[in-house]
């Protein structure tokens, strides 16, 4: 089988890696930013604008799209790719995590989580095989392992019985995945042919009811550095096509963040991709590329956005405050996005300020514009050799600046 991840380099002085991983609907150049779009969208931002700004992949939540609109309508449209208007990669989670974060009443047994959603309280249980079957629905390229994403702080011994659990509900997923992928090979004429003589444009649009989905399998272990160790190598022992960290950014101090994945991570393959789930600052990201890890997904950029506050290599501004109110610059000199090219702080202050929701939207899309170009920026730097200047003047300015202007 041809490999969907290539390393193409790696930094001198740290873990970093350039590399590229393929899927079904496009390729994805590492390290990587996927935009959140929880609901079937990124908030605020059309898929044109997501292309423009070249994210290469986004994500899509289980859970909440599981909750509503439904699978049946997301089926009927013929898939996420489809429903969205999103023609690139997607990933979508398990719904483990928002299970755990979002609903109510849960009951989490050997066989899944019952649990009643956060919307009308209705009742459902999803299994390891059941996440398998709703991400196989939602025709995303990249899917996850249903695990358990326990809580900061947690007992020792609840975090290691839940660690193991989450392996055997990663050997229940890659099983689930594996007897899905062997049915569809063994009935894709029909399919394929029907595919290939509606439209070539139409093709790869529907390529993913046939092509394998990736599947990536889920480190847990808390802030446990021994757990975090087991968990990689039993996780590993099942052979996922990515391996994701999850767990982490749930609350708990920097330094344990960093050292639940320095744990973890001498024990995954160097030749499979590494997902850092959830997270995080601007120089958390680049720390976590030092560290090995090559894709990303957080809410920050848009979440902030809607309180009025744009990232800068120099830390974040929130637009709200007075002394932007007569300020003509842009939120950020030379930065090439819309809102910059064409709109002053002051006056995003004002539209902030009155709730325009243009507003809203052209902070979103310099944030966004922020994360995606910061991954550019780390791939030319691992490809030139001086990733690890390069990362370490960022961090030293961005939070030296941002404690000044807090203070
Ligand atoms: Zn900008």
């Amino acid at each position: 089988m041809q490999k969907s991840f290539e390393v193409l380099g790696s930094a001198r002085d740290s873990k970093a890696r350039r590399g590229r991983l393929t899927t079904a609907h496009g390729i994805i150049d590492t390290p990587a930013f996927m935009p959140v779009g929880t609901q079937g969208s990124v908030k605020g931002v059309s898929p044109g604008e997501l292309r423009e700004l070249d994210a290469q992949i986004i994500l899509g939540n289980t859970y909440h799209l599981f909750v509503r609109p439904g699978l049946d309508v997301i089926k009927h449209f013929g898939g996420l790719h489809k429903f969205t208007n999103w023609d690139g990669p997607i990933l979508t989670d398990s719904g483990g995590y928002q299970i755990f974060s979002l609903a109510k009443l849960r009951k989490i047994a050997e066989d899944g989580v019952e649990f009643q959603n956060h919307i009308d309280g209705a009742r459902a249980f999803i299994s390891p095989e059941i996440a398998m079957e709703i991400q196989a629905a939602l025709g995303g390229d990249i899917v996850m392992a249903l695990d358990e994403c326990i809580p900061y702080p947690c007992e020792y011994d609840y975090a290691a019985q839940s660690a193991e659990m989450t392996t055997r509900w990663a050997k229940r997923c890659k099983e689930a995945n594996v007897q899905r992928s062997t049915s569809n090979a063994q009935r894709p004429t029909t399919v394929a042919s029907a595919v290939s003589a509606e439209s070539k444009g139409d093709a790869l649009g529907t390529a993913h009811t046939t092509a394998r989905q990736l599947l990536f399998g889920i480190v847990q272990g808390g802030t446990f550095e021994d757990l975090r160790k087991q968990s990689a190598q039993a996780i590993v022992e099942l052979d996922f096509d990515g391996y994701a960290i999850g767990g982490v950014s749930v609350g708990e101090p920097e330094e344990k963040m960093m050292r639940a994945v320095e744990s973890a991570e001498p024990f995954l393959p160097k030749d499979k991709p590494r997902y850092a789930m959830g997270l995080g600052t601007p120089p958390q990201l680049l720390e976590m590329i030092a560290r090995g890890m090559d894709m990303f997904d957080c809410v920050l950029p848009t979440r902030l956005a809607r309180n009025g506050t744009a990232f800068t290599d120099t830390g974040t501004l929130n637009l709200k405050n007075a002394e932007f109110a007569l300020d003509k610059r842009p939120i950020e000199e030379n930065c090439t996005c819309d809102a910059c090219r064409e709109f002053s702080r002051g006056y995003i202050r004002h539209l902030i300020k009155a709730e325009e929701i243009l507003g809203l939207r052209l902070i979103t899309l310099h944030n966004l514009h922020f994360y995606l170009n910061l991954m550019n920026r780390a791939r030319i730097e691992i490809e030139r050799g001086t990733f690890d200047q390069f990362r370490k003047a960022f961090v030293a300015d961005y939070k030296t600046r941002e404690a000044m202007r807090v203070e």
